[in-house]
C-alpha cells in the first residue's frame, strides 16, 4: 500500500495551485522520524493527543523521502528531521538515527533535549556533531508532578537549557501546552519572555500555538506584534483566520512551512464546532476512531 492515496484531485491540486506556487526546493521545517524498535515500555504520559498514534508507529528516513516525492514530485523538500518526542522512546537511540541521516542526506536536525539534562550535558550533545542546528522540546518531558494542563513551558524548555541556546544561537522548536492553547497568558507571555531574555535564540513556535480555532488566539497576537526575532510554523493549522492574521500581523518572513510528518500523511479535512476541531477523515482509512472526540 502506498504511504498516502494520491487521487486525481490532489494531483490537479498539485498541478495547477502549488506547483506555479512553491520554489522548486523549500524546506519543511518539521519532520519527526523514529522507529518503532526505539520505543521502551515506559508508560506514555496523558496530555497530548491520541490520534497521531492511528497514523503510523513509526517514521523512518525513507518514508520521509517516498512522502515528500508523493506529495511533491517535481520539487526538492529539504526537512528538518528530529525525533519522536514522547516519554517512551530512547531518546539516544533516536537522536543518533537522525543525526545519521541528517548527515547523509544533508538535511539539518534538532536534537531532542529532555529538560532534566544539564546545560553542559545538553552542549556537549548538541556540538557532537554539526548536523544538529539546536534542539526540539516537548511537555511530555515536563516533570511528571505537573498536571497536564498547567505545564508551562519553562517547565520542558528550561532557563538553563535556553541559556546554552542563546550563546550559540540555536533553534529551540517549540510546541506549547495547556487547554487554552495560545489564548493562554501563560504561554504567550513565556514566549514574549524568551523574545527579550534570549535575543540569540531562534524560537520556533509550532502550529501557530495550536490555535486551530479561532477561539484559541485571545490576546495573543496583540500581545507578540512587536516581537522581531520568533518564527511560527503553521504545521497541521488549516485555520484560514488564524493564518491570515498571523501573515499580515508578522509578515511572511515570520512563517515556516512544515509538516509535522507522519501525522499529516492522514489525509483530513480539519474543522471546528464551538472552539472544538474535529478531524474528518475517509471513512473507515484509519480504523474504528469513534472513542476519539478529536475524529470523524
Ligand atoms: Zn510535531
Amino acid at each position: 500500500m502506498p504511504l498516502l492515496q494520491v487521487n486525481d484531485y490532489d494531483r490537479k491540486v498539485y498541478e495547477e495551485e502549488l506547483k506555479p506556487f512553491l520554489p522548486q526546493t523549500f524546506i519543511d521545517c518539521h519532520c519527526h522520524v523514529w522507529l518503532d524498535e526505539f520505543h521502551t515500555d515506559c508508560e506514555k504520559r496523558s496530555g497530548s493527543q491520541d490520534w497521531p498514534d492511528l497514523v503510523a508507529k513509526d517514521n523512518s528516513v525513507e518514508d520521509v523521502m517516498e512522502t515528500n516525492r508523493l506529495l511533491f514530485p517535481d520539487n526538492k523538500v529539504i526537512s528538518v528531521l528530529y525525533g519522536e518526542p514522547m516519554i517512551n522512546i530512547d531518546l539516544k537511540r533516536n537522536n543518533e538515527y537522525v543525526a545519521k541521516y541528517g548527515n547523509e542526506l544533508s538535511f539539518p536536525a534538532l536534537y531532542l533535549a529532555h529538560p532534566k539534562q544539564s546545560a553542559e550535558e545538553l552542549e556537549r550533545e548538541v556540538l557532537s556533531n554539526p548536523v544538529f542546528k539546536g534542539i526540539k522540546v516537548y511537555l511530555q518531558f515536563a516533570p511528571g508532578y505537573i498536571p497536564d494542563d498547567e505545564i508551562r513551558i519553562f517547565d520542558f524548555l528550561t532557563p538553563e537549557h535556553l541559556e546554552v541556546c542563546n550563546k550559540h544561537g540555536w533553534i529551540a522548536q517549540l510546541h506549547i501546552a495547556r487547554p487554552k492553547r495560545l489564548a493562554d497568558p501563560v504561554n504567550y507571555m513565556q514566549i514574549l519572555e524568551i523574545e527579550e531574555k534570549y535575543p540569540n535564540v531562534k524560537l520556533i513556535v509550532a502550529h501557530l500555538g495550536r490555535a486551530y480555532a479561532d477561539e484559541d488566539v485571545g490576546d495573543a497576537i496583540d500581545v507578540l506584534k512587536y516581537t522581531k526575532n520568533f518564527m511560527w510554523d503553521f504545521t497541521a493549522n488549516t485555520n484560514e483566520n488564524v493564518i491570515r492574521r498571523v501573515l499580515e500581523t508578522f509578515g511572511s518572513h515570520r512563517l515556516m512551512y512544515g509538516s509535522d510528518f507522519p501525522i499529516f500523511r492522514m489525509k483530513a479535512r480539519r474543522t471546528v464546532e464551538n472552539g472544538f476541531y474535529i478531524n474528518e477523515i475517509p471513512q473507515g482509512s484509519l480504523g474504528d476512531v469513534s472513542y476519539d472526540r478529536h475524529m470523524r
